[in-house]
């Protein structure tokens, strides 16, 4: 992305912005389904995190399905124009109400609990559920699966598939996936081939099962010397050990991933002004026109957001504590070396395209910042910014004596 495509849509529709390339979007997947070579391979793009309707629309468009983890993000996939088959839902302690909702919408549901399980056996026997597992495994960053997640609330435990097996079996459920989405990151693909064969074996007690979804974990970088999941080598490793497996078991699978983070992440960026540079004792603060109420991140999850300065690119280079301007401790950056920032300048935070502006509050009574799209070197309003108005839309002039 050119600084001066980031700085024109600036300009245009003011700041604190949100900007997605949509471009990058299609590359990363394009880039993801050319890494697997299986028969039949499905994405589901997990719209947590970045919901615009413009976004759901670009992966219609490109044949993703979606992810959806409540039935408000269904319905704004049904509303994008998914159709839904094409969307999955995978909640987590909802009510019998919101299951009800959902099955009445028509999408495929997936089930993490074994009150779940006997509740749709008993009353919608006829519907094909997917059932998510939890192998409690991380593959993660080191070398070893190591065992995890022993308190993680998601999904049914592998050491209950006999309990998940009896019901099945008991009550005629037509499971038609196995699910697995353990949110480690995937680095190592020998890593997470070990942990696919605790799922086959899951798989294979089920000979209703047409899909085998893998969830997501795939990690992009952050910092420069971060790694990230090379998508190409692990999608060949993985891939045959897919093929082997639908070949023991005489029988084609669809191969479903479900990557939110790896699709959009890297295609956000989110522009903001300096509204004050302040010399203290200690340090140099520069203070943005935003806060952790737009940009949470750096704040809830300790996360690197690279920083540059759109407006001085060349600077000279100084170290700054980069803050915002929410009544709390509201840090985006400690001693961070950016080209020198004068008041006014505008600078970019990278890699915002995931768990940002969904993630973004009202917080101090301000306002939530615009969105907007590029594509093919145009810019397109997707979020207009808010008003006093958008605040004060749900409360009502209640008549108090008081
Ligand atoms: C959040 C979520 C994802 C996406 O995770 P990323 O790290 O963004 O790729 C996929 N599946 C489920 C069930 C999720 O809750």
């Amino acid at each position: 992305m050119e600084n001066t495509a980031l700085i024109e849509a600036a300009t245009t529709y003011g700041s604190p912005l949100y900007i997605y390339d949509a471009n990058q979007m299609k590359a990363n997947y394009k880039q993801f389904t050319e890494a697997f070579n299986v028969e039949a391979l499905k994405v589901h793009y997990a719209c947590k995190a970045l919901n615009n309707q413009a976004i759901l629309k670009l992966f219609k468009s490109l044949g993703t399905g979606l992810d959806c983890v409540s039935v408000q993000e269904v319905q704004l996939g049904l509303r994008a124009g998914f159709s839904a088959e094409n969307i999955l839902f995978t909640p987590n302690n909802i009510s019998t109400e919101e299951y009800e909702q959902s099955i009445a919408l028509g999408v495929n549901i997936n089930v993490d609990n074994l009150y779940t399980l006997e509740y749709f056996g008993m009353n919608h026997p006829d519907i094909p559920i997917y059932i998510r597992i939890n192998p409690h495994l991380m593959a993660g960053g080191n070398q070893n699966i190591s065992v995890g997640h022993i308190d993680s609330k998601f999904g049914i435990s592998i050491h209950q598939v006999p309990n998940i097996e009896r019901i099945v079996r008991k009550l005629n459920i037509n499971v038609m996936g196995i699910h697995v989405h353990t949110g480690s990151d995937i680095l190592d693909a020998d890593v997470f081939i070990k942990a696919a064969e605790l799922v086959f074996s899951v798989v294979e007690r089920f000979d209703t099962v047409t899909h085998i979804d893998f969830g997501s974990g795939f990690k992009v970088a952050y910092k420069p010397e971060d790694l990230h999941t090379n998508i190409g080598v692990f999608g060949k490793k993985f891939s045959k050990a897919f093929n082997d497996f639908c070949e023991r078991q005489g029988k084609t699978y669809t191969l479903e991933f479900e990557p939110g983070k790896y699709l959009v992440s890297n295609a956000g960026y989110f522009v903001a002004k300096a509204n004050l540079i302040k010399q203290t004792t200690s340090c140099t603060f520069v203070g943005l026109n935003t806060g952790f109420n737009h940009l949470i991140r750096p704040m809830f999850y300790n996360a690197y957001h690279h920083i540059e300065n759109l407006s001085n690119p060349t600077g000279e280079k100084k170290v700054y504590n980069v803050v915002g301007y929410v009544c709390e401790t509201d840090s985006f950056a400690s001693d961070r070396i950016i080209p020198e920032v004068r008041k006014g300048d505008l600078l970019v935070f990278k890699n915002t395209g995931a768990y940002c502006a969904t993630m973004a509050s009202n917080y101090n009574s301000r306002l939530r910042p615009a969105e907007v799209m590029l594509l093919d070197g145009k810019n397109y309003l997707i979020k207009r910014r808010e008003t006093l108005e958008d605040l004060l839309r749900t409360q009502l002039e209640t008549e108090i004596n008081y």
